[in-house]
């Protein structure tokens, strides 16, 4: 993930719960069934705009939400890609295993630049997705846990493992990368407040993980509900509705039905429907919040359990980097 700072409920359904939820899966015999670690990709943040003056707060920020959210740092390391300066050495090498027109072809770049109303494209965002297989396969990674928009850039990871499996296999041990799965939820895109598109900081259309119950009410007034319910009887078409949207989340199944019913019934106003959904949301959150409040309380903590993250990535990285100079036969 990207540090943009403080992270918002797309994040959340998108990603860090769906991280949570295989960090603490367990087999029948009680063991883990995932080994997990989390990358904060701060070199990935260079690609769209070059003001890394806040980076390291918006590190520590977003870290705070994660843990916050139930990442275990006892169970899984957390580091930043600048840090582990492998990460940059891999890609440099994939970056030779790729076409630009196959990184040209990447929707979710497409996407970007037409959200974003990019006029031009710097060449390291073109390879967003090479460094991404880097951080990705330094550490082995077999399941990726990413919202939809990941899943074109897992593909080309795979395709970056293979065809470096093809070139270089490994002396004793054959295949050095396995090719990776993305793991995605059912709520891998979430709506942004307004409608249009997914939620997005840089869009302006989000609801943070560290908003109170205040912000959160004051933010869903804003939310783009059915255009063609205007009265609160008429009649709503809850399927193209934001505020729906995320019923579908946070409403429990019976609310839900009953919010569904009760829309196309003319019987819910939008009002009313809102306040049902900033309530709902703010208690999912509550638990985040008073974390979230502790660990703000503790940045020393916070910087290190980033550092010790640090020294148990650095010794995979450079394990896998070993491997991969054998590989190539880049000699001693
Ligand atoms: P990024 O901020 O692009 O580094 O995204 C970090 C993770 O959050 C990725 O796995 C994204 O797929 C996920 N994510 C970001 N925004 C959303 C959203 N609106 N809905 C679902 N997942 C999201």
């Amino acid at each position: 993930m990207r540090p943009t700072g403080q992270l918002h409920l797309g994040h959340y359904t998108g990603a860090l719960e769906n991280w949570v939820e295989q960090q603490n899966l367990l087999a029948s015999d009680g063991s883990r069934i995932y080994e997990t670690c989390f990358l904060i990709a701060d070199y990935h943040n260079l690609t769209t705009s070059l003001d890394t003056t806040e980076i390291y707060h918006h590190t520590i920020d977003m870290l705070i939400d994660w843990l916050a959210a139930g990442v275990d740092p006892e169970k899984s390391p957390v580091f930043r890609q600048s840090q582990i300066k492998e990460h940059a050495e891999l890609f440099l090498l994939f970056a030779m295993l790729i076409t630009s027109a196959r990184l040209e072809r990447n929707p979710t770049l497409k996407e970007q630049v037409r959200d974003l109303n990019m006029e031009s494209l710097v060449y390291g965002h073109l390879g967003y997705p090479v460094l991404q297989a880097a951080d990705i396969l330094l550490y082995k990674g077999n399941v990726v846990p990413v919202g939809e928009d990941q899943i074109p850039h897992v593909e080309i990871t795979r395709e970056i493992a293979r065809k470096f499996n093809n070139h270089y296999p490994h002396p004793v041990t054959g295949d050095v990368f396995p090719e990776p799965e993305p793991k995605i939820t059912k709520f891998s895109r979430l709506l942004g407040l307004d409608g249009k598109t997914k939620m997005s900081k840089s869009l302006g259309n989000t609801i943070l993980l560290a908003d109170g119950p205040d912000e959160i009410m004051q933010k869903m007034r804003s939310a783009v509900t059915d255009r063609e319910k205007i009265r609160k009887n008429d009649p709503g078409h809850p399927e193209v509705c934001t505020v729906f949207s995320y019923h579908a989340k946070f409403a429990s199944p019976q609310q839900l039905s009953s919010i569904e019913e009760d829309c196309r019934a003319g019987l819910l106003g939008c009002v009313d429907c809102k306040k049902l959904c900033a309530a709902n949301i703010s208690s999912e959150l509550a638990p985040l919040l008073e974390k979230r409040r502790y660990y703000e309380a503790h940045t020393d903590l916070v910087k290190s359990i980033l550092h010790e993250g640090e020294i148990k990535a650095k010794v995979i990285a450079e394990s896998t980097m070993k491997e991969v100079r054998t590989a190539m036969r880049l000699g001693e």
